[in-house]
């Protein structure tokens, strides 16, 4: 089975790096967020038992790194029971065969995510022509030759539930990529977002460099459609979530986190949706 698994040929480490990388969040006794240089990794599970979850897998060639944050909170020789993946993009997958290699555990995504992880269908391009910033035009360097992780991912369960997650459910929010999920807990609106929005502009350097904080649709160069995008948002917000952590950005909660998604709801056309680029038409208007 292993040896079935490879990166996409385009492979390799991308040099862009934020102020918070190498950075560690607890937000709740059992959901702590770590940065690994421009994106999130969410660890979900009491550091007091070893029962927990990844959810994404980082960089390209950041297994090190993410196995080094794992056995710091949970202790030496520890695994995670599996690998949640919100969805198949390089910066959510980029260290993820290593870790499969290390801990040998199954990995989870969107039955619709699936073709991606396994090298039948590849993401569109990029889009460098969107506007915002030196990340948007950094994204034609990035790597987008889709990976195959073979038969070590598996779909997530048709009812909802999340693996060793008990108390989570999958939401499919999709627009950023077709099978795109976030992760839900109703017993204290705890959301684990992915990639439906971020607080933060991803596609500026600037931003991103310093994870200022600020709302924000999906990553502009890599969301091809805006439409479901803006959709799925709507389906967040309607959860009253009492806190959030992004794929990219630092995580929100409470009023800010409310005000911020009403406002990114009323005006996703706004505030999210690029002027111009190649995956826009006709700008959808509600
Ligand atoms: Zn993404
Ligand atoms: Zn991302």
């Amino acid at each position: 089975m292993e040896n079935e698994m490879s990166y996409g040929k385009d492979y390799k480490y991308v040099p862009s790096t934020s102020v918070a990388s190498g950075n560690g969040i607890e937000l709740l006794p059992d959901i702590y967020t770590h940065t690994i240089q421009i994106v999130n990794i969410c660890l979900v599970g009491d550091p007091k038992t070893e029962d927990f979850v990844l959810i994404d897998a980082g960089m390209p060639l950041s297994a090190d790194k993410i196995i080094s944050v794992v056995e710091k909170r949970f202790g030496p020789n520890s695994r995670p029971k599996a690998i949640i993946l919100t969805h198949g993009h390089f910066d959510h997958v980029g260290a993820i065969i290593e870790l499969i290699e290390h801990w040998k555990i199954p990995v989870y995504a969107h039955e619709l995510e699936i073709p991606y992880l396994t090298g039948e269908m590849k993401y569109p391009e990029p889009d460098p022509s969107v506007e915002g910033g030196l990340i948007a035009k950094m994204s034609a360097l990035f790597p987008n030759e889709p990976i195959n992780l073979g038969g070590q991912v598996e779909k997530l369960p048709e009812n909802g539930e999340v693996p060793f997650m008990a108390d989570f459910k999958w939401l499919h929010t999709p627009g950023h990529t077709p099978g795109h999920v976030s992760l839900f807990r109703e017993s204290d609106r705890s959301l684990i977002v992915g990639d439906a929005f971020v607080t933060v502009k991803q596609e500026s350097l600037y931003s991103v460099l310093t994870q200022e904080q600020e709302i924000s649709g999906p990553p502009r160069y890599l969301t091809p459609d805006w439409e479901t995008s803006w959709e799925s948002v709507k389906l967040l917000e309607e959860l009253h979530p009492s806190i959030a952590v992004t794929g990219h950005g630092l995580p929100m909660s409470g009023e800010e986190l409310s005000n911020n998604l009403k406002n990114l709801v009323a005006n996703f056309d706004q505030i999210a949706i690029p002027d111009h680029g190649k995956y826009i038409s006709e700008k959808p208007k509600h």
